[in-house]
């Protein structure tokens, strides 16, 4: 059977993680947090990270830093994972959900403006599949009505939109290190943002809500309860096996777009003959191969599909289910406008497998049984 994932050993994991054991110290913010952090302020050129327990977590803190109040209302996709919307409602936030754009999943940036009311405090946009949202016009419009802007960019670590690093372009952005994504530790995942202002408040929430990140700076002498918290910190073993996989990043990024161009040049008849779609990168979107999925004629279509490529051995996957639909959906948040898009796409996309570790023998077998498939 051919997985749809499996994590992968790729360097000095192993190493790292002993070492960790070595250094006597297996809570958060040691050597490896420390190392994780500035390999991703120098990559992706930004002020700020904050290494978390996973890209929920991140999106929590996201939420605390924005001051989502009762009753402020968060504009983002339905087409997305629980926790987009979950972080926010936990602060008592109303969800507004706008369609998506066919070509590329990810919200549709025309659609933003009419869903602002008096109430709304803050744009999520999710970089689907690690292809970049249109961050200029989300950007314009939080400027225009004084929105924060908060990327879930869980999806988008290494993927660029006009050079800039996705989850760097917003207020705050949120990445993820779940075994599902293209770097990873298990469970983990980290916060970003370039405007030093949110430091001390972001060190505080992560730290029980307490002052110890000054005090082992040596900046106060003893650390006290300040603020709000939780424990947002991952540990030190979960960073060791993150760190060995950031210095191989080239690597993994490099198999994953060999398996990501096969496939994409491999389906390029089907969707010629009209009877697929493959994914779409708009200019100046680079994206990080982090999925590679097609879209058929309809649900039906889908599910026979899935059963064919299991009956040959080979695991896939649908998506989201989207989140308007769904009893917290319903409950915490609306759709504005109509739904045209967001809930037809999400019933024709399979996820075809993807890991570094996929065998290239894998890859082509995977291809031909689909273009051998009755569509
Ligand atoms: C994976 C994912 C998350 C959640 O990440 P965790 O690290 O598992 O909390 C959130 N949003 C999107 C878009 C994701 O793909």
């Amino acid at each position: 059977m051919i997985d749809f994932n499996r994590p992968a050993i790729v360097g000095k994991e192993l190493t790292y993680i002993k070492d960790a054991v070595d250094q006597g110290m297996l809570c958060g913010d040691g050597k490896y947090t420390k190392l994780c952090s500035a390999w991703m302020k120098e990559r992706f050129q930004v002020n700020q990270v904050f290494l978390t327990t996973s890209c929920t977590h991140a999106l929590e803190m996201a939420a605390f830093l924005c001051d989502i109040e009762p009753g402020d209302e968060v504009i983002m996709p339905s087409y997305t994972f629980v926790s987009t919307a979950d972080a926010f409602v936990l602060r008592g936030a109303r969800i507004v959900f706008v369609d998506i754009r066919p070509d590329t999943m990810n919200m549709d940036e025309n659609l933003i403006e009419q869903a602002i009311t008096e109430r709304t405090k803050a744009i999520v946009p999710v970089h689907y599949a690690g292809v970049a949202c249109e961050m200029d016009a989300i950007m314009a419009l939080a400027e225009k009505y004084h929105l924060k802007v908060v990327e879930d960019a869980a999806q988008g670590v290494e993927a660029y939109y006009h050079g800039k690093a996705l989850g760097t372009i917003g207020d705050f952005g949120c990445y993820s290190f779940h075994e599902t994504k293209n770097y990873t530790m298990g469970e983990g995942g980290a916060l970003v943002f370039q405007k030093n202002e949110y430091q001390e408040k972001a060190e505080i929430l992560r730290e029980k809500g307490t002052d110890r990140s000054k005090f082992f700076r040596g900046q106060v002498d003893k650390y006290r309860w300040i603020d709000y918290g939780s424990s947002y910190l991952p540990s030190e073993m979960n960073a060791a096996y993150l760190y060995a996989q950031l210095e191989e990043a080239e690597k993994i990024d490099r198999k994953r777009h060999q398996i990501y161009n096969y496939y994409h040049e491999g389906l390029k008849s089907l969707e010629e003959q009209e009877k697929i779609q493959r994914p779409f990168v708009p200019e100046g979107c680079k994206h990080n191969a982090h999925m590679y999925y097609i879209k058929v004629r309809d649900l039906e279509t889908r599910s026979r599909l899935i059963t064919y490529l299991k009956e040959n051995g080979i695991c896939t996957a649908f998506h989201y289910v989207p989140l308007h639909s769904s009893p917290a959906g319903r409950k915490f948040g609306r759709f504005s406008g109509e739904d045209v898009y967001t809930t037809r796409e999400s019933e024709r996309l399979l996820r075809l497998p993807m890991f570094y570790n996929l065998e290239m023998s894998d890859v082509e077998y995977i291809t031909e049984k689909i273009l051998s498939f009755e569509f």
